[in-house]
């Protein structure tokens, strides 16, 4: 694989424009967006001007007093059409989101229906008022009120998943909303606010392109309300910093350095391929995916050769080839750090258990790597990787193991791999994270609120307890005589 583009330059096509009061807004300066599977340019899209921001906010803003207003049964049946309209487009996005993003055609579809499922989810949730005291001498009761203007910033691994987290609650609990996408990952979010330009009342869902300055004046902008952010936790801290001055409320969803506990009566024949994609779907970009395995000593040959024998047998390729089931890493920043972390490993002595092929050509591809010999101290095991290169580590005592798990500034996701529920339960009860699997990792459902504790995040998103976060609390108390 080469690192500089052997292949004529081919003149990207203009892709979506930005959505802004219900009008299709463009710039003179774009940003170029490149297909990761082939290292060259796919789409030119607007990159946002602090003007056009202004306009943008400014939109929202005014369009919060109206949309707060409204009915929520209302509020939900026009994010239910806002869903149908996408359900429709499921493949036009799926194809966008594989080109920017590089995920196989599958999955991107996946991701798109899913967004539409946890999105749907939240149209059946309540948020009517809860009466806390009602005699004869007082009335009590909670309402939720909603914020203001919502900026709703997203990372490149799953873009219009992430934006649809963001966008359905937001507006059902009466907030009008501006959504920043990663300028790696632009397209189909944009897009996705061009199919809904026309339903929502104008400024109500303002959708911009632009890059991480664009990003840092939206955050620090004083009409923002409240910012709803998932990306790396040094941006994370950078935008708790910028929400400070107005006390702007915050949901952090960020990286996750997730621990994987197999025990020792782990069957690695029938689970070795939930282990596996535990660790490397979305070829390692995953945040809350499995990124530090620790075995038992007495089963590491064995389950190391598993997951060798299945990372074989794993198609890497172009995201839209049929049969695709890991694209490239996300774009050439990331797979130089990717590249960067496992030389580091290599030169502490970790040991390569499997190595894969890559494509010819100019795509950001990086071989499925597994290494063993490695131990906390390594940036590889102390740090997120976030690419297709899986750290093996050794145990031999549980109650050492759950201490080098919790070891960590992360607290994303973790996971037990066992048959003995009382030991999973056990385990699980002693790792810190906002979620604990048991037998696989990750698994996200709308039901169960998802967020990282320590630096992980801050708030949750899905379930009522995700719709709320977009919500302050009300107290109306009545004096009856
Ligand atoms: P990133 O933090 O570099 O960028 C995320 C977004 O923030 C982009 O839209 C970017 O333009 C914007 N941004 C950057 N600097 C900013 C600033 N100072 N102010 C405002 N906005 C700014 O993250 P990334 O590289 O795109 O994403 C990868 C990271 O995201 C990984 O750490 C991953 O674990 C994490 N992630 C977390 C979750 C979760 O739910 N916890 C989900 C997906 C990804």
């Amino acid at each position: 694989m080469s690192d500089t583009a052997t292949a004529p330059p081919r003149r990207p096509t203009t892709g979506p424009q930005m959505t802004i009061d219900g009008r299709s807004v463009g710039t003179e300066t774009t940003i170029t967006v490149v297909n990761p599977s082939t290292g060259r340019s796919f789409a030119e899209v607007p990159a946002c001007t602090p003007a056009i921001l202004e306009m943008a906010v400014g939109g929202a803003d005014a369009a919060f007093d109206s949309w707060s207003a409204m009915p929520i049964t209302t509020r939900r049946d026009l994010v239910g059409q806002a869903l149908d309209r996408i359900d429709a487009a499921t493949d036009e996005l799926a194809r966008l989101l594989t080109l920017e993003q590089g995920k196989p055609l599958v999955n991107a579809r996946s991701e798109v229906q899913s967004g539409l499922r946890f999105s749907r989810a939240f149209g059946d949730m309540s948020l009517a008022p809860e009466v806390v005291v009602d005699d004869d001498t007082q009335y009590i009761e909670i309402q939720r009120v909603p914020l203001g203007v919502v900026a709703a910033i997203t990372a490149w691994n799953y873009p219009v998943m992430l934006a649809l987290l963001k966008i359905a609650p937001a507006l059902i609990a009466g907030n009008t909303v501006v959504v920043k996408p990663s300028p790696y990952t632009p397209v189909a979010t944009l897009r996705l606010g061009e199919l809904l330009a026309d339903l929502f009342p104008p400024g109500v869902l303002q959708v911009i392109g632009g890059d991480d300055e664009i990003g840092r004046k939206l955050t620090g902008h004083p009409q923002i309300a409240k910012i709803s952010f998932t990306g790396s936790v040094a941006t994370g801290r950078a935008i708790m910093a910028a929400a400070a001055p107005t006390l702007k409320r915050l949901t952090l969803e960020l990286g996750g350095n997730d621990a994987g506990i197999v025990l020792n009566d782990f069957d690695a024949q029938a689970m070795g391929e939930s282990l596996y994609w535990a660790a490397l779907s979305n070829n390692g970009q995953v945040c809350a995916g499995l990124k530090r395995l620790y075995l038992p000593r007495s089963l590491a040959d064995d389950v190391c050769d598993r997951l060798a024998q299945i990372a074989g047998t794993v198609t890497v390729g172009d995201g839209m080839a049929e049969g695709t089931q890991t694209g490239p890493v996300q774009n050439r920043v990331q797979l130089d750090r990717v590249r960067e972390l496992l030389d580091d490993a290599l030169s502490h002595g970790a040991q390569v258990v499997y190595q894969g092929d890559v494509p010819d050509g100019d795509g950001f591809f990086f071989p499925i790597t597994i290494v063993r010999g490695v131990a906390e101290g390594v940036r590889l095991v102390d740090e997120e990787p976030f690419g297709p290169v899986l750290p093996v580590l050794i145990y031999d005592d549980l109650d050492d193991v759950v201490r080098r798990a919790n070891d960590s500034d992360y607290g994303l996701g973790a996971s037990v791999w066992t048959s003995d529920s009382d030991a999973a339960q056990d385990v699980a009860k002693r790792l810190q994270a906002g979620t604990v699997w048991v037998n696989r990792h990750p698994h996200l459902t709308p039901e169960a609120p998802f967020g990282g504790v320590k630096q992980s995040g801050l708030g949750v998103e899905s379930s009522r307890y995700g719709l709320q976060a977009y919500t302050d609390s009300k107290v109306l108390n009545i004096k009856r005589s």
